[in-house]
C-alpha cells in the first residue's frame, strides 16, 4: 500500500512514512493509491474475530510496511479490556429494532478519539524507536482532541506532546482530565485567547519550516493516517455484529466536527463494506448545511461561532442533519425515557439525526462519541441528573494541575518548546 499527495508533489510513500508527519510532505494529503478490497468471503472469515484480530487485519492492510509480527503485538496491547473496559472494545447497544448505539468512548478519556489515538501512541513509540528519532506533538485543542493525544502519549518514548487549549474556555472536568496529568513528556499550555488563537499559533509555529525542523513538530491532526485506518475497524466491527447475512445494508449516524470520523466510514465503505448511508450528524456551527444549501464553504470566525453545549469544528460531507441545543436537550430526556440510557449532547446529535434519516428495515447504528459525564451540565439542564462517573474520576477537579499560561504569542510558545523539547 503506497501513498500519493493530493497536491501530487511527492512520489508514493509507505504508510510508516506519513504516519509521524500526518501530512505529505509538500504538505497535501496523503491519499492511498487504492484502497483494499475486502471480499464477502473474507468478510464472512471476519465474522467471530475479536477487535484485536479485527484491528490488526484492517491495519495491516495499510501498513503493509509496518512488520507484521510487530504490528500484532502493538494492536493486542493497544485493544485489551484494561484500556477500553470491555473485550468487545465497541459493544453494540440495541435501542429498538433497528435502531443501535455504537459505544465508543469507554477509553481512558471518555471520548471515540481514545480508539484511534491509543493506537497512534504505540504506533509512534515504534516507528521513533525504529528510526532513532524523537518527535514534539504539537496541537490545539477545545478539549477532545487534546485530553486523548495526551492520554494516549503518555510514558511513550521518543515523543513529548506540546497542547495549546484557550484558558477557562473547557469544562472544569476537560481540564482536571488534561492539566492533572503529571508525567513529564505531557506539556499543557494554557491561551490567555480563544481556540482559534491556539490553532493560529500552531500554524504559524509549523510554518516556521527551520523552527519545525530543528525542534522535530510533528501533529496529531484527523487526517492522520493513523488515526483513520484504526477509525475504519469499528464500522466493520459493528456490521459484522449486526448483519444477519453478509451484504445486508446497515447505515450509520456520525456525530461530526472535523470529518475524521465519517471519513473511516466512507473508507470502510470504499474498502466493500455494505454501508448504506453514512449520515453527517452536526450542531449549529453549520458549515456543512450552508455549504449543501449554497454551494458555498464558509468556516466560521471566532466571532461568528456559537458557544453550543456540543462544541466542534467545521465540516463537509454527505447526507446531513442538524441540530439545535433545545434538539438536543429533547433527544437526551427521550433516550433516558424511551431507551433507559444517558447519552451526552454529540450524541444526542447523531440520535436526533438518525430518528429523522432511517428507512424501514434497515438497520441505524449512531456512534456514541463522548460519555455523558464529560459534559455533565447539559445532561443536568435537560434530565435533572448528575451522570455516574468513574470511581477514577470522581475528584478529578480537586488534583493538583500542572499547566504554563502564556499570551496569544507565537514567540513565546516557541520558546517555551525551546526550553523543553
Ligand atoms: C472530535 C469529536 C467529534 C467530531 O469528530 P470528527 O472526527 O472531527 O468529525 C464528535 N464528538 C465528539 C465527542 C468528539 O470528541
Amino acid at each position: 500500500m503506497r501513498f500519493t499527495s493530493s497536491r501530487g508533489g511527492m512520489s508514493p510513500v509507505g504508510f510508516s512514512e506519513i504516519l509521524l508527519e500526518g501530512l505529505a510532505p509538500d504538505g497535501g494529503l496523503a491519499v492511498p493509491e487504492s484502497f483494499p478490497q475486502i471480499s464477502p468471503a473474507t468478510l464472512a472469515q471476519w465474522r467471530n474475530f475479536s477487535y484485536p484480530q479485527l484491528a490488526f487485519e484492517i491495519v495491516s492492510r495499510f501498513a503493509t510496511d509496518i512488520d507484521a509480527e510487530d504490528l500484532r503485538r502493538i494492536v493486542n496491547a493497544t485493544y485489551t479490556k484494561a484500556v477500553f473496559g470491555t473485550d468487545e472494545v465497541t459493544p453494540l447497544r440495541k435501542l429498538e429494532d433497528d435502531l443501535f448505539i455504537l459505544e465508543l468512548s469507554n477509553g481512558p478519556t471518555l471520548a471515540f478519539k481514545d480508539i484511534a489515538m491509543q493506537l497512534l501512541g504505540g504506533l509512534f513509540e515504534y516507528e521513533l524507536e525504529r528510526r532513532g528519532q524523537s518527535l514534539n506533538i504539537l496541537g490545539a485543542t477545545s478539549g477532545d482532541t487534546g485530553s486523548a493525544a495526551e492520554y494516549a502519549m503518555r510514558g511513550k518514548k521518543g515523543v513529548k506532546v506540546f497542547m495549546l487549549s484557550p484558558e477557562g474556555k473547557m469544562s472544569s472536568f476537560q481540564r482536571a482530565q488534561m492539566y492533572s496529568l503529571q508525567d513529564p513528556n505531557i506539556h499543557n499550555i494554557a491561551i490567555k485567547g480563544f481556540f482559534d488563537d491556539c490553532q493560529d499559533i500552531v500554524k504559524a509555529v509549523s510554518e516556521d519550516l527551520t523552527f519545525k525542523a530543528n525542534y522535530k513538530i510533528g501533529t496529531v491532526n484527523s487526517i492522520n493516517w493513523g488515526r483513520i485506518t484504526a477509525q475504519v475497524v469499528y464500522y466493520f466491527k459493528a456490521y459484522l455484529a449486526l448483519a444477519k447475512q453478509i451484504g445486508d445494508p446497515v447505515s450509520f449516524s456520525v456525530p461530526s466536527g472535523n470529518f475524521g470520523n465519517v471519513l473511516a466510514g466512507h473508507i470502510a465503505r470504499q474498502m466493500g463494506l455494505p454501508i448504506h448511508r453514512l449520515v453527517v450528524a452536526t450542531n449549529e456551527n453549520d458549515v456543512l448545511d450552508e455549504f449543501f444549501k449554497t454551494g458555498i464553504y464558509r468556516p466560521r470566525t471566532s466571532a461568528e461561532t456559537h458557544e453550543t453545549s456540543s462544541p466542534s469544528q467545521q465540516i463537509f460531507g454527505f447526507q446531513s442533519g442538524a441540530s439545535s441545543h433545545e434538539n438536543r436537550l429533547q433527544t437526551i430526556r427521550l433516550a433516558h425515557k424511551k431507551y433507559g440510557r444517558l447519552i451526552d449532547t454529540h450524541t444526542a446529535d447523531g440520535l436526533k439525526v438518525a430518528l429523522e434519516k432511517r428507512e424501514a428495515g434497515i438497520p441505524m447504528v449512531v456512534l456514541e462519541t463522548a460519555l455523558p459525564e464529560k459534559f455533565a451540565e447539559t445532561i443536568v439542564e435537560a434530565v435533572g441528573i448528575q451522570p455516574k462517573r468513574r470511581p477514577e474520576h470522581e475528584n478529578i477537579e480537586a488534583l493538583p494541575q500542572r499547566v504554563q499560561l502564556l499570551p496569544t504569542s507565537v514567540e513565546q510558545v516557541k520558546a517555551y518548546i525551546q526550553q523543553h523539547a
